[in-house]
């Protein structure tokens, strides 16, 4: 976590050391609390106090710092073996993007190295993953579809396991629009971006005009016969919002069980969202049969454990070991 606790004063330090030492203090072990932070140089200083301390941050949003009371890391232990890291495979097929979204984890845009996957390393990826017991494939970049032989990449991972490929849904035209006709229907969905309802919100993030185009992009698609699922990508917790995405997905014939809602990463562009760590990896990389923790307000009341991060709601399921959720966020 590269921020400038330097640049903090001491008298701030010392208010900062007194609200963790007091709000953290009465934290039972394994749930979390917002400390309210007011510049970025203040979150390096929640996080240097945390480590020294046993705790963990788990988030970071615009005005604070939501931390876990002990080690993420004690949760490792903990995690069932169909749900170790490993389950699902996925290939970042290239780093390049029509985008430059301002909270892309892998800081992807038009100027980005391609660094693109060779047909015969995915065929070989993907094998090793098919012996190593993996249930699916993901295909993500950058854009993938940028990918001059994403054809045959996807066609490779869609011949072996369930696959999925993350598109933003803007290049459905012309040659790209070819590229996309020849990927197999069977055993493949879409998996389109998505972060409002309307323009505001999605174009805040990647640009104006961009909402409009991913949704007739969806459309496309689904015309074409794919199977297309809605990625939503948040900040905080909305209830609402998720709502009027659902409603609008239905209105296109996307049904609810083919929408994601995921967290925002602190990584890459962002300079806000989950710290991404093991234990809040979980869900990401396993197929998110339960989670561990409660990212950025991931488990209320009623939530029964659903993730927050990248799992499909259907994916859903209490945890069957009993392992213990967390608590809401305060
Ligand atoms: S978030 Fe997705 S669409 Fe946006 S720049 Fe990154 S890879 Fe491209």
């Amino acid at each position: 976590m590269v921020t400038n606790a330097a640049a903090v004063t001491s008298d701030r330090r010392t208010q900062l050391a007194i609200t963790l030492v007091d709000v953290v203090g009465r934290l039972a072990t394994g749930t979390t609390a917002m400390i309210p932070v007011e510049s970025p140089a203040e979150v390096g200083v929640v996080d240097a106090w945390c480590r020294g301390n046993g705790h963990s941050v788990l988030a970071v949003h615009a005005d604070a710092v939501e931390v876990y009371r002990g080690r993420l890391s004690d949760l490792d232990s903990k995690i069932p073996t169909e749900r170790m890291p490993g389950r699902r495979l996925w290939l970042y097929a290239n780093f390049h993007c029509n985008l430059a979204c301002d909270y892309c984890c892998v800081s992807s845009s038009p100027k980005a190295d391609p660094r693109a996957l060779g047909v015969d390393t995915v065929a070989a990826l993907v094998a090793e993953a098919v012996t190593a017991g993996a249930v699916e494939v993901l295909v993500t970049g950058g854009e993938p579809l940028m990918h001059p032989a994403i054809d045959e990449v996807v066609g490779i991972c869609a011949a072996a396991l369930p696959t999925v490929m993350l598109t933003n849904a803007m290049l459905f035209r012309g040659s790209r629009l070819r590229l996309l006709d020849a990927l197999p229907r069977d055993g493949l969905t879409l998996q389109v971006s998505l972060d409002s309802a309307t323009p505001g919100l999605h174009d805040a993030h990647r640009g104006a005009g961009t909402w409009l185009r991913a949704v007739e992009g969806i459309r496309v698609a689904r015309s074409m016969g794919f199977t297309v699922r809605i990625a939503m990508t948040v900040s905080r917790r909305d209830d609402a919002q998720e709502e009027q995405v659902r409603q609008f997905a239905a209105s296109m014939g996307i049904s609810p069980e083919h929408m994601v809602v995921r967290h925002i990463a602190r990584q890459g562009e962002a300079t806000s969202g989950i710290v991404l760590s093991r234990a809040t990896l979980v869900p990401e990389v396993c197929n998110g049969r339960g989670c561990l923790v409660a990212p950025c307000r991931g488990h209320r009341p009623g939530d029964d454990g659903e993730h927050r991060l990248d799992a499909p709601r259907s994916e859903h399921r209490v945890d069957p070991r009993g392992i213990p959720r967390l608590p809401p966020s305060r």
